[in-house]
């Protein structure tokens, strides 16, 4: 929620006011200067929201604020027009409420559309969460990056590169979700304190980077040509999509890093198809471009790109892995219980070429088991591998 600088006021004294840690509150104000608030100006308390209460038959705004555990000068600041000697039966008050659940429903397919509407609605409840759009896909949809903190150490987790992959994605939004959460309510997770993370990390995560082969699976071929009559025609005129694992113009986002691409491009299809062709070059594709160009511009210490299934965490490539990514990586399986395995006949991934450029842990996470797209039935089980999973990314 948003309220309104009075006299006096300080983001030091909201803090204390609302019992939310300072520099959630700088961060999510950090268009202005922390220590030179202005009468007028509006600042956001993250993790609050506003509703509405009628003035009942004898009620003072100190009853109300005794009975609702709200601290008074809480209702003095969000009702500034009012005259608290003078209040009306039937009268509207704003009452500010703590946000003590998730807000949105992690269990849940999401298409872009969707997603969008989330993070929307994560951004606007907990404004230190930052949102930016990194690039757009082939049908020109938004491919969107997260960012929580500003600690010096950057790790960076992605979702959905293979489109019948999407339970990744929920994945990714329920963890903002619940780290937000979290942070606000100055509660732990599995006893980890996750205030001193947010100091530490700058976490990075893309959910969707395949918006068009999710939309596809999940909804059924676009209306727009030529891309409508393309998957069809790639597809073999099946009308189920639930297979489809590449990008809408049938490239595999995750066969088209510069790392050994030539040998995937030897021996995986040589044209367009629902899953496995590499291209016709190395990053041709504008997703797997836009993941290249935030990785180039963003210093990441480590990455985890999240795939399903096989339960298993793979970590290596060519030797060029650094020492410190087998003890991460036996930390993700002391976790979750998923089998490291360091390396694997597969080249032009997102993680090999992490890895070869930059020598730093970078691993491709398969959650669950079963036929891709998985269940949703599954989802608690893997939610919770991942939950682990992700935690040791950002304390390990
Ligand atoms: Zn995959």
């Amino acid at each position: 929620m948003d309220i309104t600088v009075r006299q006096g006021d300080s983001l030091w004294y909201y803090s204390q006011l609302f019992s939310l840690p300072l520099p959630l509150l700088v961060d999510a104000n950090r268009h202005v200067t922390p220590d030179r608030l202005s009468v007028g100006m509006r600042i956001s308390i993250p993790g609050y929201t506003i509703s509405a209460y009628h003035v009942g038959a004898g009620d003072s705004l100190w009853m109300i604020a005794n009975r609702l555990g709200i601290p008074l000068d809480q209702l003095f600041l969000v009702n500034q027009q009012l005259d608290p000697n003078n209040l009306q039966m039937g009268q509207r008050l704003l009452l500010p409420q703590r946000v003590t659940a998730k807000v949105i429903q992690g269990a849940r397919p999401y298409w872009s559309a969707s997603l969008q509407n989330d993070l929307r609605v994560l951004t606007e409840v907990y404004p230190f969460i930052r949102r930016e759009v990194i690039g757009a896909s082939v049908m020109g949809k938004p491919i969107e990056e997260i960012r929580i903190g500003y600690g010096p150490k950057k790790i960076h987790f992605n979702g959905s590169f293979h489109a019948h992959e999407w339970i990744t994605t929920p994945v990714l939004v329920e963890f903002i979700n619940e780290y937000a959460l979290a942070l606000t309510n100055q509660t732990a997770i599995r006893g980890l304190n996750m205030q001193a993370l947010y100091e530490e990390v700058e976490l990075s995560i893309v959910p969707l980077v395949n918006p068009d082969g999710v939309d596809l699976v999940i909804n059924g071929p676009p209306a727009e040509e030529p891309y409508r009559s393309n998957v069809i025609e790639l597809n073999d005129g099946a009308t189920s999509f639930a297979g489809w694992k590449a990008n809408i113009r049938g490239v595999d986002l995750n066969n088209q890093y510069p790392a050994r691409w030539e040998i995937e491009a030897e021996r995986k299809p040589r044209s367009p198809a629902p899953r496995d062709f590499p291209g016709y070059q190395p990053l041709s594709e504008p997703e797997a471009i836009a993941m290249a160009e935030l990785t180039e511009a963003r210093d990441f210490w480590r990455v985890l790109a999240f795939h399903t299934q096989g339960e298993v965490i793979f970590w290596g490539y060519q030797g060029l892995e650094p020492p410190e990514a087998e003890g991460i990586v036996n930390e993700f399986a002391r976790v979750s219980g998923y089998e490291p395995i360091r390396y694997v006949d597969s080249y032009a991934g997102y993680k090999d070429w992490f890895i070869q450029e930059w020598q730093r842990p970078g691993f491709t996470v398969e959650l669950g088991r079963g036929t891709n797209p998985l269940p949703l039935s599954q989802y608690p089980a893997i939610y919770q591998n991942a939950l682990g999973i992700m935690l040791a990314a950002l304390y390990m």
